[in-house]
């Protein structure tokens, strides 16, 4: 499979981001000159020969069978994901969910055990809490300020550490160092989803997680169109080593889901991959079309751009928000006075000499009845966009509690921190002159 290629840069050149943003995985087609990636809509491939057939299926050979296994678009994107984590081989899926599925059942099963930070995304709680429950798969939720929670949460049947490199809704910034190494203690690898961040402002490979997920719906994709997730592996951790042998059999043994391939001992650094694509995603049928993962390609090609211009307008809006007499709290890792700020000095890279946080930050309104006050101002927004997404290029504004996490109780709304005042705003990159100015009428017309 054309995916699992090494792209990474050369040892005479390495590429920036910028580049890899837009060339990464992509060479014109060698059939027809086209400079841009093609759409392969296609479910299958054409066979050399039987031989050629044969060794396509027992992995012997990369090529392309079938467009749930792979496919040269998704492929493409794969190898572009891959190179922006400084990972070695990405697997793309439908959906930013799918992505997680994957990733994990490619390590888990019914009996098992995963650790998990307790802020995470609403909808990867219901997965991990619910869906993973039904499958016998039991998740211990931590509160991931102390990285020594995870650890003390670890089992002997614990099969992966689970967190976001910055939450969604609530932007807490993980100490992904401190919880890598508590996984590596016990041989189990930490997979992060680094979604809010994108690889443009982290790579957390770079402080030890062993697996990356990315809902590619949000800024990788940029725009609001498009679903797709991506899993990367760094293909660092050691299945075989002998904290972790005994953990993960079946990345060593023959597979019994896939004509009894030993996925490390043949495919090594991306051994993981190859069982997330042939096991799971084969099996399961998460697949990314080839025309979603165009448009998420087409996203990529200004990722660096679009993230500095979100850090910056994010950075306004939350000193606006910070002065501003009708606001109550403002909580935005990119804010000096953020308890977050050190961590995310350490693991973001800088915007206009400042850590980039990203466009999502939270506040809550001064007002006698602030979750009603907080309705209105959502009604009261002139172009600011009242949706349940983040990282569009269009600003877009929520209201957690009575939407994203109206399906968590009282108890779970405030172990994932979700006041009942609290407003998401997903800063876009329009002229941060008009979001402030949108900004302010809507909270004017909120607590008139
Ligand atoms: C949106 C989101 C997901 C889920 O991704 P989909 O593409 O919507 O399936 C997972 N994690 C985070 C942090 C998200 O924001």
């Amino acid at each position: 499979m054309s995916s699992e290629k090494d792209s990474r840069p050369g040892a005479d050149h390495d590429y920036g981001f910028g580049t890899r943003a837009i060339h990464a995985g992509a060479v014109p087609d060698p059939a027809t000159g086209a400079r841009a990636t093609p759409i392969h809509q296609t479910t299958s491939f054409v066979f050399d020969s039987a031989e050629h057939a044969a060794s396509l299926f027992n992995l012997q050979t990369f090529g392309n069978v079938y467009s749930r296994i792979s496919n040269p678009t998704v492929a493409v994107l794969e190898e572009r994901v891959a190179s922006l984590e400084g990972g070695r081989a990405a697997l793309a899926c439908a959906t930013g969910m799918a992505a997680q599925m994957t990733a994990l059942l490619a390590i888990v099963k019914a009996g098992d055990h995963i650790v998990a930070a307790s802020t995470l995304y609403g909808g990867t709680v219901g997965q991990l809490g619910i869906g993973f429950g039904r499958l016998g798969i039991e998740t211990t939720f931590v509160d991931p300020e102390d990285p020594d929670n995870f650890r003390r949460a670890i089992r002997p049947n614990t099969r992966a550490v689970y967190g976001e490199t910055l939450g969604n809704p609530l932007v807490n910034v993980l100490d992904i160092e401190a919880v890598a190494a508590i996984a590596h203690q016990h041989g189990v690898p930490l997979v992060i989803d680094n979604t809010v961040a994108s690889p443009y402002l982290c790579n957390p490979f770079a402080f030890g997680a062993d697996i990356v997920v990315h809902s590619a719906t949000k800024y990788l994709g940029g725009h609001g169109t498009t679903m797709a997730g991506v899993v990367v592996e760094s293909g660092k951790f050691d299945w075989g080593s002998p904290l972790a042998r005994d953990k993960f059999p079946e990345m060593l043994e023959p597979s019994r889901a896939y004509h009894g391939v030993k996925f490390y001992e043949t495919f090594g650094d991306f051994g993981y991959t190859m069982k997330a694509r042939m096991e799971v995603n084969r099996t399961f049928g998460g697949a990314l079309s080839p025309l979603n993962a165009w448009l998420i390609l087409q996203g990529i090609e200004t990722l660096h751009l679009r993230m500095q211009a979100h850090c910056r307008n994010a950075l306004h809006v939350a000193r606006f928000l910070g002065d501003h007499p009708l606001v109550s709290w403002v909580n935005y890792p990119g804010l000096e006075s953020s308890r977050h700020h050190a961590l995310a000095t350490k693991q973001f890279r800088p915007v206009d000499g400042l850590p980039g946080a990203s466009g999502v930050l939270t506040f809550g309104i001064k007002a006698d009845d602030p979750a009603r006050a907080g309705e209105r101002f959502i009604d009261a927004c002139q172009f600011l966009s009242h949706l349940a997404n983040i990282g569009d290029a269009k600003t877009l504004v929520i209201h957690p509690a009575s939407t994203t996490h109206r399906q968590l109780d009282a108890a779970e709304l405030a172990r994932a921190g979700v006041r009942p005042d609290m407003i998401r705003l997903s800063v876009g990159i329009e002229d941060a002159a008009d979001i402030v100015w949108d900004i302010d009428q809507a909270l004017r017309a909120a607590t008139r």
